[in-house]
């Protein structure tokens, strides 16, 4: 009876357990704002005179052609039956931000001109002195605490791994114009927070204002700070063999994320068409956890041991810090959500379970 009782508790307790729902935290108030003023500026910089009128002559060009493009731009939208003003509203929208966004700066002065104005107003209403102040704050904490960790692992690159994260810094854009070169208007407003390995700096975009508590931003600044010596950045920035390899192979494993490997299949056929040069393919093999923009296809496996990586570094480093509360750290993760077909990240579900909250069994360990 006493050992019925006690499973009984035991069950009761683990069913307890499994239902916590892991909750993600409601959009903070500032960032919904900046989200809908963003929007808002976007309709009415997309109705400027010089956006317009190359948008509208597009239009018209690609409608004469009959372009099949144009058509399934339509249908994806629900367009189809749709009066024309708000057709063409939708795609001054879309030539905004695809065509005079993306291709920043171009030889149209009158647009690079209102993609300045447009993007260093949105800067100032997120990189406000208060925010950047606290998010500084807590870099300086979670860069203390990855230098504490790193030397925690007596590694022989120990020493060259701390040079690199000494040297990291957060990275606001200011002024678009002068902002630091390779600096594009969409890293601004659509990113977060995102590791730059060729100037080892931390972007700092719009959406970077969205996570809700302290602990997580102390936990994705330490993921980035991760990027800076992750499998694959290695190869480019330091000489001897990269250091974690038993840690990658146990990410790789599916007692833990089960980190999937690049999938290659495509990239002979691929340079052999000209789709990606020579060079790229030789530095791809050399490489075979990167993955660029041009290979992997989406829809191709990509590499996830680096993101894998930067998440197994964040978990250690949150466990050094001391005075925080351990359930709040990534519940920005706790949200389902689909992603691309060959994604570089595990899932969320997947992230949080086997690495941030993993338990001692599952954790890897170095
Ligand atoms: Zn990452």
């Amino acid at each position: 009876m006493k050992y019925l009782l006690s499973l009984l508790i035991l069950v009761f307790v683990s069913v307890g357990q499994t239902s916590t729902k892991c909750e993600a935290p409601a959009v903070s108030k500032a960032f919904a704002d900046a989200r809908a003023e963003v929007e808002k500026r976007m309709a009415v910089f997309s109705g400027k005179k010089s956006i317009a009128e190359k948008a509208d002559a597009l239009l018209s060009k690609l409608i004469a052609a009959k372009s099949p493009v144009i058509r399934s731009w339509m249908t994806t939208r629900g367009l189809d039956d749709k009066p024309e003003d708000e057709i063409v509203k939708e795609w001054r929208l879309y030539f905004a931000k695809n065509f005079a966004l993306s291709n920043y700066p171009n030889d149209d002065k009158a647009i690079n001109s209102e993609v300045e104005s447009l993007v260093d107003g949105i800067t100032l209403l997120y990189a406000t002195p208060e925010f950047r102040k606290r998010t500084e704050g807590l870099f300086t904490r979670s860069k203390e605490a990855a230098v504490a960790t790193i030397k925690s692992f007596k590694l022989p690159a120990e020493k060259s791994i701390l040079e690199r994260i000494g040297g990291i810094k957060l990275y606001w854009p200011q002024d678009l114009k002068t902002a630091r070169a390779g600096t594009v208007p969409l890293e601004i407003i659509d990113w977060g927070i995102a590791y730059d390995p060729v100037a080892n700096q931390i972007n700092m975009g719009l959406n970077s204002l969205s996570y809700a508590n302290d602990e997580s931003y102390l936990a994705v600044f330490a993921h980035e700070i991760g990027h800076s010596f992750d499998s694959c950045r290695w190869g480019a920035f330091f000489t001897d063999a990269w250091p974690f390899e038993k840690i990658g192979q146990c990410l790789r494993s599916s007692a833990s994320v089960g980190a999937k490997k690049r999938d290659d299949s495509r990239m002979g056929a691929m340079t052999k068409s000209g789709q990606i040069s020579k060079e790229l393919s030789v530095s791809m093999w050399k490489n075979p956890t990167c993955n660029k923009s041009q290979y992997p296809p989406i829809g191709v496996q990509a590499d996830q041991l680096p993101e894998s990586f930067a998440d197994w570094f964040a978990a250690e480093v949150v466990d050094r810090l001391e005075g925080i509360d351990r359930s709040k750290v990534r519940t920005d993760l706790c949200e389902t959500k689909t992603l691309i077909a060959g994604s570089s990240y595990p899932t969320n579900e997947m992230r949080l379970k086997r690495i941030y909250n993993a338990s001692m069994a599952s954790k890897c360990k170095i």
